[in-house]
């Protein structure tokens, strides 16, 4: 029988975020049917776009209104469409939405969940994921009627393959989440403009930008590079940026395509965050400091001065 395998698909904005191209790719076999799970658009108008990367088939996970923001509801439908469409793997992306929702479907389902997957084999059923840190790779095998699956954002690059989908509709909109409840949702603070877990670039700042005032500086020249914001987690704690920033090990997990850490030293901890980064440029007045044995460039120099002037460079280009 041919095997149905299922990818939850993240929006923005009603647009398909980049960053499900790269899970699509991973989730792609011969002889399976691959179904995209959309629960937050008209499945119609991300039609072409899932079509032109394999997806076989497209459900538009209906909710209620009022429970389009409630993670349990949200898992509670997917548990529903796996069973029904008899999913036997599930892939989500590890972002904010997957880290609530891919741990309480494989709960309900007692299915065995690997989280920040860069690497998945669907014939042996293997996943490779970081652990400790990033100090080790794990290789995992699973087994269980139904897999599920985090696909580490940014780090498979995406391959298209042109397909025609079917289009189903799932309604979900009866269920009511019991015990709770999202009062309100929203507020988060506009310094993340590009998500930081799905940035091709990212330019961070540590210790030595000294204050909240002189996150300014790289705020202006990410807008130059259309880059995302990071933080070191001193740069957190001494309130200068909100935690959404931090990344590392206990921040956000990141692998943009070129990451700038200023004034960042490069502890083992930022640098769980970010090693897989395609290239990393460090700004730095010492030259002795950790993250000079991991970086693809060194620049030797105060951050608060070459930031600024790489801005006016890109202003006046
Ligand atoms: C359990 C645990 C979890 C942790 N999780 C995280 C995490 O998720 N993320 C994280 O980042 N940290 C984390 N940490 C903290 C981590 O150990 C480091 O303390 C932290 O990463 C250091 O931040 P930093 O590089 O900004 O500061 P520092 O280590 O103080 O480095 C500052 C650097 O800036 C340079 N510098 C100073 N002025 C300038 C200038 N003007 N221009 C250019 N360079 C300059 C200095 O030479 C120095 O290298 C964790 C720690 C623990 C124990």
């Amino acid at each position: 029988m041919m095997k149905n395998i299922g990818v939850i698909i993240e929006l923005d904005k009603g647009r398909v975020k980049e960053t499900n191209f790269g899970m699509i790719t991973l989730a792609r076999a011969k002889d399976t049917q691959l179904f995209a799970f959309v629960m937050d658009a008209d499945a119609k108008s991300v039609k072409e776009v899932l079509e032109s990367f394999g997806i076989t088939k497209i459900v538009e996970v209906w909710l209620a209104p009022d429970q389009l923001n409630n993670p349990v509801t949200r898992a509670k439908a997917m548990i529903n469409a796996i069973k029904e469409f008899n999913i036997s793997m599930v892939f989500g992306l590890s972002t904010a939405m997957g880290k609530d929702l891919l741990p309480r479907i494989a709960a309900h389902l007692f299915a065995p969940l690997v989280m920040d997957c860069f690497y998945v084999d669907l014939e042996q059923k293997i996943a490779k994921t970081y652990q400790y840190s990033g100090k080790t790779i794990a290789t995992i095998q699973l087994t269980g009627e139904v897999l599920v699956f985090g696909i580490r954002p940014n780090a498979i690059e995406p391959v298209k393959a042109q397909e025609k989908a079917q289009m189903l509709k799932f309604d979900s909109s009866h269920i009511v989440a019991t015990g709770f409840r999202v009062i309100k949702s929203g507020g988060i603070d506009k310094t993340t403009r590009i998500n930081l877990a799905e940035a091709d670039v990212i330019i961070a700042g540590g210790r030595g930008m000294k204050n909240s005032e002189n996150f300014n500086i790289l705020f202006q020249c990410a807008k130059k590079i259309n880059a995302a914001v990071g933080a070191s987690r001193v740069a957190v704690d001494a309130g200068w940026v909100p935690y959404s920033m931090q990344v590392g090990q206990t921040g956000e997990k990141v692998s943009p395509k070129v990451y700038i850490a200023c004034g960042i030293s490069g502890s083992i901890q930022h640098f769980a965050g970010m090693k897989t980064s395609g290239m990393i440029i460090a700004i730095n007045t010492d030259e002795n400091a950790a993250i000079l044995s991991n970086c693809d460039y060194y620049v030797k120099a105060d951050a608060l001065e070459i930031i600024p002037t790489l801005t006016k460079i890109l202003d006046n280009g």
